[in-house]
């Protein structure tokens, strides 16, 4: 194989790159990016680049430096606009043409957006890149009034960041909780207190009737009667898959590009991987994680695939979240079906929070907690068996290793 070309430039397409290299692969390896910025991490848009405490540099994931000295060509403001798979060859949006010999879809996921009243409204943000965070920021000020749209992770981390800022901060949220998709209800009625408790006002079960304002959205009237002057409004209401490319190339899709366990898709020279991929599980369930534990690990699976390794990938299902000075982190199956659920306590509003399933511990929350992540790591892979409350009450959580 002499070349692999990348389509993206994010996470998983650094995390891909690097491998091919740490893996020995010598051809040639191109990312072909649409942003203007060298890969970078996200995270950090809605936390410390927000804050002003993170920029461009510090996120970078795969510097200029960095490629040049593993050989890795990266092409900043590619476009790649289609995939022809009988010649093996995409189509930049300049109107090059670029051969693979294996491709690696790592398009990533865009923010899920609002039409009708929110439509070209200058003070309506989305969160995706660093040119999106440094928007946003530049709109933030003490005083303000931000209103967030979704009470997922980035719209409650961009309102956990209004605050600390000292803003006035509101989130309203169609769903009878928070971060409703990810969390069991227990875990976002914890979190809802946190942000209560910071100031942060939240209204749960709530749409937005309607909106005052000409070029800039300057009211809001919820569903529940209230009306609430704002000065800006960020949305969070999700992403949805950068899959087209891979859609009109004739591969599998269904809410991302279809791929098996070596994270192959329909086509055997196409690989994909980060938020676009979604994977076939054993018992047929299509997964796509959008995480960056995912798309860095993933993506090292797909290289040393492409690379003829024959791995298969096992999903990386840890995620965190910085809120205030609050640390989610969470692991394995948090809402199994049919398990049941150990808490333990830690100071103030902290705790642990179990899922255990025919006595083996199958996940985890870490509210405020993030030492115990590293033991309950260690103790599931380990398979550690619950024949007691020890989980709850054992002094040390280390003891039980
Ligand atoms: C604000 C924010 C905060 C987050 N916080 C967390 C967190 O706390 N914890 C956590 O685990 N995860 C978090 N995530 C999720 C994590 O960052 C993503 O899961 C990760 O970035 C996915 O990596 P990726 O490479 O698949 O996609 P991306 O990083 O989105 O990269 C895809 C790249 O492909 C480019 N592209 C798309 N189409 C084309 C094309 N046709 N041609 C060329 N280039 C193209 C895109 O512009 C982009 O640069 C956060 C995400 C965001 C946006």
């Amino acid at each position: 194989m002499k070349q692999v070309v990348i389509v993206g430039g994010g996470q998983a397409a650094a995390s891909a790159a690097r491998t091919l290299r740490s893996e020995g692969f010598d051809g040639g390896v191109v990312i072909l990016s649409d942003e203007v910025y060298y890969p970078y991490e996200r995270p950090p848009l809605s936390k410390a680049v927000l804050q002003g405490t993170a920029d461009a540099v510090s996120t970078c994931l795969l510097s200029e430096d960095d490629a040049r000295s593993h050989n890795i060509d990266v092409r900043l403001g590619q476009r790649v606009e289609a995939i022809d798979r009988g010649n093996r060859t995409v189509k930049l949006g300049s109107g090059g043409i670029l051969h693979y010999d294996s491709l690696l879809i790592a398009t990533g996921s865009r923010a899920r957006r609002l039409e009708g009243d929110f439509a070209d409204k200058r003070n309506v943000f989305y969160l995706r890149s660093l040119d999106d965070a440094a928007a946003l920021r530049a709109a933030m000020a003490p005083d303000r009034h931000m209103l967030s749209i979704g009470a997922g992770w980035i719209g409650l981390e961009v309102a956990a960041t209004a605050r600390k800022m000292g803003m006035q901060a509101t989130v309203v949220e169609l769903a009878d909780r928070l971060c409703a998709r990810s969390l069991p209800a227990d875990a976002g009625a914890a979190l809802a207190e946190v942000h209560r408790g910071h100031g942060t006002v939240i209204h749960l079960n709530t749409v937005i009737e309607s909106v005052g304002g000409q070029d800039r959205i300057e009211s809001v009237t919820l569903s529940n009667g209230k009306t609430l002057a704002v000065d800006m409004v960020v949305v969070g209401i999700g992403a949805i898959a950068n899959d087209v490319l891979g859609r009109e190339a004739g591969l599998e899709t269904a809410n991302g590009i279809v791929v098996d366990e070596f994270l192959r898709t329909s086509d055997p020279n196409v690989f994909a991987a980060g938020d676009v991929a979604a994977m076939r599980m054993g018992d047929g369930r299509l997964v796509r994680m959008e995480s960056w534990a995912n798309a860095q690990d993933q993506a090292a699976m797909a290289a040393r695939n492409i690379l003829g390794r024959n791995v298969p990938y096992v999903v990386n299902t840890w995620f965190w979240s910085d809120q205030y000075d609050l640390n989610i982190q969470m692991i394995g199956d948090i809402q199994p079906e049919g398990g049941s659920v150990l808490v333990r306590r830690g100071e103030g509003r902290a705790f642990t929070r179990f899922s255990v399933v025919d006595g083996r511990l199958v996940g985890a929350i870490c509210f405020g907690t993030p030492r115990d992540m590293a033991i309950i790591r260690r103790l599931m892979s380990k398979g550690y068996v619950v024949t007691d409350d020890a989980l709850v009450t054992a002094p040390d959580l280390r003891k039980l290793l």
